[in-house]
């Protein structure tokens, strides 16, 4: 089992992609690897708990939205296999196994993945002052 923690100076993508880069809002994102068997494929299960400034659609102020998400990527012996899995399973996400993997590359593209199309405040949770 792999884990580690990771803040903004390893996740440039995610930085660049979420509020204002300049703003000394905290980026977390801890992560737990771990290999299982899944239907009769070898998988790796991440699991991620993160929490990322965002700008809310609303208000237009920064908050934090956590992040907690569990995803099972099976993983293929080589590209073959991979396309043979994807042509059975168009949605499948699955990996080609690796030496050296990239797992904060990884880490980084799940959280970019699950981060909400439009983000908001929760209902109600807007200040009322607002900055602009
Ligand atoms: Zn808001």
């Amino acid at each position: 089992m792999l884990s580690g923690s990771l803040g903004r100076e390893s996740l440039p993508r995610l930085v660049a992609d979420v509020a204002d880069s300049l703003t000394p809002l905290h980026v977390a994102v801890q992560y737990r690897l771990s290999g299982v068997t899944e239907m009769g494929r070898p998988a790796l299960v991440l699991e991620i708990e993160a929490d990322v400034p965002l700008r809310c659609q609303r208000c237009l102020g920064l908050y934090q939205q956590p992040i907690s998400l569990r995803t099972v990527l099976p993983v293929a012996r080589d590209e073959v296999e991979l396309a043979r899995w994807e042509s059975d399973d168009p949605m499948l996400d699955a990996l080609v196994a690796e030496p050296d993997m990239d797992v904060v590359a990884l880490v980084e593209d799940e959280v970019l993945l699950s981060l909400p199309v439009v983000p908001e405040h929760p209902e109600g949770c807007c200040p009322v002052e607002k900055l602009i």
